[in-house]
């Protein structure tokens, strides 16, 4: 059924056997927000035929405003952003395969995740996610889209490993903690993500259908406020780079005991176990409801006890609002989650 690719197959650079090389392909979108909702839309309209959506968040209201899958409906259903995104896209376009995964993407995981996968598109908002995918993507040899939207500001930039440099060539340290801005503190508006989304969609197409040749090679950047577009042209691989070049894989090996992570200024913390676990989510709320204000969904359990809401996924991780402070947190966790 090639006929709804029709338009695209009219276009040169794809034509019948691109569209064949599009329905037969994979992407993983990690990071199911403003980004990955744009890219996940676009690749399937496209015709890509698997992807895999991987977020550890739920739809808020305070999202609507640039995550352009999600509806109001979304938000008042507390629903998974990665949940809620393969709901629509089976409404988009029904012939792809679109698997959502509920899931914090991290050293425990990530390998598993994009092994089988033929692109991964960056939809996340955080540096430690990037070089994790980073990592896993050098050691498994398969291309990555890096992309962040800021404020007015935006940047991307395609990773070929071993053909390209890779985010560390570049960026030899991750920016510590709190040092630049986030969209949770500058804000973000919708036209720099539809640009950033977009370059990243037109280069994971060539990609998919092997036009190397097309790709723009370079660190592109865009403020649709202050009118100001760059790109710098990169050059080869650093041979002296840790990660393509010395093939030392840091962020794969951490410590898995424990990962209890700050949001970015979001006034929120998640706590995740040490090891995988599943929870009974029914009999959780039966078990909370004594403690406040219980909502329940098939995906997640939200408790609402004082200044704090606590939101529970099946996989154990809790997200806990109302507080920055991650002892707290814990704390709140042991205390109506246990472990
Ligand atoms: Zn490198």
């Amino acid at each position: 059924m090639l006929e709804r690719y029709s338009r695209q197959i009219l276009f040169d650079g794809i034509g019948e056997a691109g569209q064949r090389r599009l329905l037969a392909s994979r992407a993983i979108i990690i990071g199911c927000g403003a980004l990955g909702t744009a890219q996940a839309e676009a690749l399937a309209r496209a015709g890509v035929g698997h992807l895999r959506i991987v977020d550890r968040d739920f739809v808020e209201a305070s999202n609507l405003q640039r995550q352009t899958m999600f509806t109001e409906s979304d938000a008042r259903e507390r629903l998974p952003k990665s949940v809620a995104c393969a709901n629509h896209l089976a409404l988009i376009n029904s012939e792809v395969e679109a698997d959502a995964i509920v899931a914090d993407v991290n050293h425990s995981n990530i390998e598993g995740l994009i092994k089988d996968c033929d692109v991964v598109l960056d939809g996340t908002d955080n540096f430690s996610t990037r070089y994790l995918i980073n990592d896993a993507c050098v050691k498994h040899e398969i291309n990555w889209i890096y992309g962040a939207a800021v404020g007015s500001y935006g940047v991307t930039m395609t990773v070929r490993p071993h053909t390209t440099p890779c985010l560390r060539c570049i960026f030899e340290d991750m920016p510590p903690a709190a040092s630049a801005p986030t969209c949770d503190t500058a804000g973000v508006i919708i036209p720099i993500i539809s640009i950033v989304a977009a370059m990243q969609v037109a280069e994971a197409l060539k990609l998919l259908t092997g036009q190397f040749e097309k790709l723009h090679g370079s660190l592109m950047q865009f403020d649709v406020w202050n009118n100001e577009w760059r790109r710098i042209k990169l050059d080869s691989p650093v041979p002296e780079c840790k990660t393509c070049g010395l093939r030392v894989f840091e962020t794969l090996e951490a410590d898995a005991v424990d990962f209890a992570a700050v949001l970015c200024g979001r006034d929120a913390v998640q706590v995740s176990p040490g090891r995988a676990t599943r929870v009974d989510l029914n009999s959780l709320a039966e078990r909370l409801r004594a403690a406040g204000e219980v909502h329940l969904n098939p995906y997640l359990v939200r408790l609402r006890a004082g200044p704090y809401e606590l939101t529970i996924f099946e996989d154990a991780r809790a997200i806990i609002r109302g507080t920055d402070d991650v002892p707290t947190a814990r704390s709140l966790y042991a205390k109506y989650v246990g472990n």
